[in-house]
């Protein structure tokens, strides 16, 4: 094409848009390196919005709704599911890309792509499939996300998977392996990350009061809590509890994320890159502060305490639990149980690798269906 056709002055418009924009820390789209398979630019629409177009129209972002966040479906319709929560993580992430003046389009693929690798029943769906492939190298979510992006979702003609740009399996990367890598990702990858712990430490408590796992008065024996409700106290004059309990999660979730900016803003200034190339350390910057993070950890432990461990919530995950593995070692002695392509991609990963790739992608209500189908006829 060549460089004077109108497409062309397009995509010059998008990178000098971003151009003036975002931060010079950002990741820029013209600064992308690409993607495995080359494709021709569009005039329309730049790499990481094309991404995020490619992760919302696939089976694993669509089953999201239908998958475990903490609560399953059989305890109530207010709680989040795994949907709704990345919407969350999603809008949170945005928010804090835009004031930081980073690239919003790379931030909301990575955030609507975070959790596509959870398999049915949350982690406890997510327990069962690493104690089954043991032998076999586990089973992360994180990891099973770059599966179903490179491998198991592949609707295009000219390559296999989804063809993302470097940048946005690169934040999907430093999720599988946080451990063993040493330079942080991109600032939109860190920001994903911290958006992820915003969304769930606010709506895991938000969601237990409403199913009656916790009361009012036991949170307020938690620091972070107790200082939100100190602060909506302080702004609206003592009202009842129930808008109390919603003015709090509010509360909650803008005080972390006011809190995330400082931090950041503060790092980023101290380091006072000129690009986003300079910017690659071994430290996020995307952090919270070294009070609040103290507050977060205490809450994190409380519901882990409280939530996570209450008999209601084991006993339904130890049905599931039961459920899932039963399914595996049906489907791995009865190969024939499989879909055609999960048999034929048996033959290259193996029969057990297979099977938890076809369980991986099942949502809540198909895992139970076909447990029912073929495990307690
Ligand atoms: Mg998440």
């Amino acid at each position: 094409m060549p460089s004077n056709h109108p497409a062309w002055q397009e995509l010059e418009t998008i990178e000098r848009r971003e151009s003036v924009l975002l931060a010079p820390y950002a990741t820029h789209s013209s600064q992308s390196k690409g993607r495995k398979y080359q494709e021709h630019a569009q005039s329309y629409r730049g790499p990481f919005q094309r991404d995020r177009d490619r992760i919302i129209h696939t089976a694993a972002y669509r089953r999201l709704s239908h998958k475990t966040q903490v609560f399953t479906s059989q305890e109530g319709d207010y709680h989040r599911n795994r949907l709704t929560h990345t919407l969350e993580v999603c809008s949170i992430a945005r928010t804090v890309a835009r004031a930081l003046r980073l690239n919003e389009d790379l931030v909301e693929v990575m955030a609507l792509m975070h959790d596509i690798g959870h398999p049915p029943f949350g982690h406890s769906g997510e327990d069962v499939l690493k104690e089954c492939l043991k032998e076999e190298g586990g089973f992360s979510h994180n990891q099973h996300a770059l599966r179903i992006v490179e491998e198991l979702e592949s609707p295009y003609l000219e390559f296999p998977g989804l063809n993302l740009s470097y940048e946005t399996l690169e934040g999907q990367c430093y999720r599988a392996n946080k451990q063993s890598m040493k330079i942080c990702p991109s600032l939109e990858a860190q920001v994903v990350d911290a958006a992820d712990s915003i969304a769930y430490d606010s709506h895991d408590a938000d969601d237990a009061l409403e199913l009656g796992l916790l009361n009012i008065e036991q949170l307020l024996t938690v620091p972070m809590w107790r200082n939100a409700a100190d602060r909506v106290q302080r702004k609206a004059h003592a009202p009842t509890n129930s808008p109390l309990r919603r003015a709090v999660i509010h509360e909650l979730i803008d005080w972390q994320v006011k809190d995330l900016l400082q931090t950041a803003t503060e790092q980023i200034t101290q380091r006072d890159t000129g690009c986003s190339n300079n910017i690659e350390t071994q430290k996020s910057m995307v952090l919270q502060s070294v009070e609040l993070q103290q507050q977060k950890t205490e809450l994190e432990r409380f519901l882990f305490q409280h939530v996570y461990r209450h008999p209601d919530v084991v006993k339904i995950r130890d049905r599931a639990q039961t459920a899932l593995h039963e399914l595996f070692d049906k489907m791995v002695d009865h190969i024939e149980y499989l879909p055609e392509s999960f048999r034929h991609r048996a033959k290259t990963v193996g029969v057990r690798r297979s099977v938890c790739d076809y369980l991986a992608g099942m949502t809540d209500r198909f895992a139970w269906r076909e447990h029912k189908r073929l495990c307690d006829p």
